[in-house]
Order: C-alpha cells, then sequence, then structure tokens
C-alpha cells in the first residue's frame, strides 16, 4: 500500500481549504494532516486541528496566539503566527503537498518558499501565478517540484493531458459560466448590488472569487494562469461562456482532436485530484446524467460589457509587471466593492487605471513584483474617497 501523503493546507478554514478537510475525512487511509493555517478565524482552525491533529498550525492573527496555543498545546500541536511563521512552517520536514488554498496575493510568498523547500504544490491560489507566473514556474522547474493545479478549469485541461505528455497543445478551451450578470447590459450593471454579485449560480466559493466570477476577473486570472501552468501563448487560450458547468475546460491536439473533461460542479473533484494523482480514489459523490441536462449551451463571453476580462488579457498580452498590478488593482477594488465604496462598473476603472500609470517593467524579479504591488494598491486606494481608503 502506498505511503499516506502529508499535507499543509494553507488556508484551512475557507472555502477550497474546508473541502479539502472534507476529502481527507473520506479519505482517512490517504492522507495526513500536518500544518493547518488560516488569518482570523481562529475558532474554526482550533476545531479543525483538534479533529485532524496536525503538527502545527500557524495563524494570521497574532493578537489570537495566546488563545491558540492554550487549545491546542495540550494536545502537543504548536501554534504560531505571522506571515514569517507561515513562510517557515510551509518547509516543515514531513509534509510532502503543500495546498495553496490562501486568497489572493497573500498566497504567493508561502507558495515560494514551499517551492523552495522542494514540496509538492496543489496550486488553488490562482494570484500566485498571475502575480509571478514566470519566477514561479521557473522555481519549481529547478526544485523539480510539481505544481498540480486545483482550480477546476485547469484541472480539468491537466486531466485531459493525462497520458498526452509528448503531445502538444493546438489549443484550450477555458470554459467559464458567465456568473450571475450573464446577459446584462452596463447599464444594468451599474445598479447591481453586493448581495446580487455575491449569489453565484453554480458554485460556492469565498467572497472575492465569487466577485471576480460576476466581473470575470475570474475568468482573466484563469486565462493568466493557464499560460504559466501549461506554457501557452495567448492565441491558444479560447474562452467560452458554458453556463451549465458541465464541461469544466477543454484542450484540442494538433490532429483535431478535443478532449473535454466533465462533471457536476464540486470543488472535491479537483482538489483530491491534484492531492492524489496519479491516482484517482474511489467517492461516492453524485454522478452527472445525461438526461438530466438536455441542453449543455456556449456562448461567446462579452469583452465589451466586462472588460475586466478584456483588461486581463491585455495584461497577459503585455507581460512584465502588468497581470502584478492588474491583480493588485484587482483586489483593492473587489475590497470596495465589498465595503459599498466604489460600484460594480468602477471596479474596471480602477484597474484599468492602475495599469495605466503604474511604471512598466518588463522582467521583473520577486522585489520588483512586491513594489508594483505595493504601488498599485497605492494609486487605486488614492482614486477613492478618503473614508474608504483603509
Ligand atoms: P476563502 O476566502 O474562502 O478562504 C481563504 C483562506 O485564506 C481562509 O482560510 C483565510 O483565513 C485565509 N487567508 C486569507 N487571507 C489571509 C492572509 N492574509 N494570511 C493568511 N491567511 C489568509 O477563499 P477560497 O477558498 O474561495 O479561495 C482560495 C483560493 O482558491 C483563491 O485564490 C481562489 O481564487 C482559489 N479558488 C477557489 C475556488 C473555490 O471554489 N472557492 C475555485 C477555484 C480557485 P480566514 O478564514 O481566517 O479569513
Ligand atoms: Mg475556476
Amino acid at each position: 500500500m502506498p505511503r499516506m501523503k502529508k499535507l499543509a493546507i494553507l488556508g484551512s478554514t475557507g472555502s477550497i481549504g474546508t473541502q479539502a478537510l472534507e476529502v481527507v475525512r473520506e479519505q482517512p487511509e490517504q492522507f495526513q494532516v500536518e500544518l493547518l493555517t488560516c488569518g482570523n478565524r481562529v475558532d474554526l482552525l482550533i476545531e479543525q486541528a483538534l479533529e485532524f491533529k496536525p503538527n502545527a498550525v500557524v495563524i494570521g492573527d497574532a493578537a489570537q496566539l495566546p488563545r491558540v496555543k492554550d487549545a491546542l498545546f495540550p494536545q502537543g500541536i504548536k501554534a504560531y503566527a505571522g506571515p514569517e511563521a507561515l513562510e517557515q512552517s510551509v518547509a516543515m520536514e514531513g509534509i510532502d503537498t503543500v495546498l495553496t488554498a490562501l486568497v489572493g496575493y497573500a498566497g504567493l510568498k508561502p507558495t515560494v518558499a514551499a517551492i523552495e523547500a522542494g514540496k509538492n504544490i496543489a496550486l488553488a491560489n490562482k494570484e500566485t501565478l498571475v502575480v509571478a507566473g514566470a519566477l514561479v514556474t521557473k522555481a519549481a522547474r529547478e526544485k523539480a517540484v510539481n505544481i498540480y493545479p486545483v482550480d477546476s478549469e485547469h484541472s480539468a485541461i491537466f486531466q485531459c493531458l493525462a497520458g498526452e505528455w509528448e503531445n502538444p497543445i493546438e489549443k484550450i478551451v477555458l470554459t467559464a459560466s458567465g456568473g450571475p450578470f450573464r446577459g446584462k447590459s452596463r447599464e444594468e450593471l451599474a445598479a447591481v448590488t453586493k448581495a446580487q454579485a455575491l449569489k453565484h449560480p453554480n458554485w460556492d466559493m469565498g467572497a472575492k472569487i465569487t466577485i471576480d466570477s460576476a466581473s470575470l476577473m475570474n475568468k482573466g486570472l484563469e486565462a493568466i494562469e493557464a499560460k504559466w501552468l501549461f506554457n501557452l501563448k495567448k492565441e491558444q487560450i479560447e474562452i467560452v461562456v458554458h453556463p451549465q458547468s458541465i464541461i469544466h475546460s477543454v484542450v484540442q491536439f494538433r490532429d483535431g482532436s478535443m478532449k473535454a473533461q466533465m462533471g457536476l460542479p464540486d470543488m472535491k473533484l479537483p482538489i483530491q485530484y491534484a492531492l492524489s494523482y496519479p491516482q484517482r480514489l474511489q467517492t461516492n459523490w453524485p454522478r452527472f446524467d445525461f438526461t438530466k441536462y438536455p441542453a449543455l449551451t456556449f456562448e461567446q463571453p462579452d469583452l465589451a460589457t466586462f472588460r475586466n476580462l478584456a483588461l486581463a488579457l491585455d495584461a497577459m498580452d503585455r507581460g512584465g509587471n502588468a497581470p502584478c498590478v492588474l491583480n493588485a488593482a484587482n483586489e483593492i477594488a473587489v475590497e470596495l466593492f465589498l465595503k459599498d465604496a466604489i460600484g460594480f462598473l468602477e471596479m474596471s476603472d480602477l484597474v484599468e487605471h492602475c495599469l495605466a500609470h503604474v511604471p512598466f517593467t518588463p522582467d521583473p524579479q520577486l522585489a520588483d513584483l512586491m513594489a508594483s504591488d505595493a504601488e498599485a494598491r497605492r494609486l487605486a486606494r488614492e482614486r477613492v474617497p478618503s473614508a474608504w481608503r483603509s
């Protein structure tokens, strides 16, 4: 029997993190949890640690560390706080695979630290590749570390490529649900509320990615993620809206053959595949039934209405620090939209403003990217009324 895989789950209290723990709960013979981390939802983290008995936990909010230590020390579980502790913990001996399920730019440094320590990565945190795809994939090659995609579209592509490693990809088709505002005009989008944007038709996810899905920024981030994961040019990435979210993405090979991966929308499958690859593990999750879906439909994305997607594809084309600037500006835009400080369409305005004003760097190193990220955040906050800046 293969040895149990030892996991670090970064962001275990989030949507992907809790679903990853469900997978671990369902497959107790396969996985053992070594490290759990969160930002500030420490009650849930303590509960998870008492159940899964990791070696250590890391929290973001240092003020809550004494409480976490009190709860976990008697069980022999170590507890630390802060970003440096997180970077050190992923390098712990005994961890095989690090699942990066943090949200946003905060995922970059721990992912880099895990790669440097030679750990395989199950990558949910797409922002890492958007910000620093060139550096991260180069580091992974140098350390002979595998990056297994968790994002459902990228997992679909990865699954279609199994057994095809020698065959070049002609193109991929990334499917998009279109989100809750598919078919709406710009006039209608100007008036949409946070509550409407937070209701995704097919997926139950964290707030940031849910807003990104409504604005189609998520698909732009995913195109950039796919470029780095599968070494593609812009012309090889086609985006098609598929509202039922059954076909998770497609690979077209040079003989014209297309392979698609499909199934009900449930993130547990791509999470489990990233953790168990190359094995497929038995599950009793609901199966897709063709007769219940008489029509699977496809349409072009509307780039004129959903400008975020056009901005992201343009940033991908420009390369350099442009995707990093796009990401930073978007993180601030989403945060401000969630605080009701700006409207839905103003998110694209902020991103466009930052892309136009942060100086372009063609071949950025990590320090350049950190500076671009900080500058984009500063510019984005400067644009909005002072009451909302912090
Ligand atoms: P959530 O917001 O649900 O969870 C984020 C997790 O990261 C939480 O555990 C949170 O802790 C932790 N966290 C947030 N900020 C920090 C920080 N600064 N330092 C340390 N920990 C932090 O996000 P999701 O699970 O939805 O998404 C995670 C990633 O996966 C994103 O990059 C997203 O794009 C990607 N993804 C998600 C999908 C989904 O279905 N949810 C699908 C495909 C990709 P706390 O709970 O304490 O705040
Ligand atoms: Mg996705």
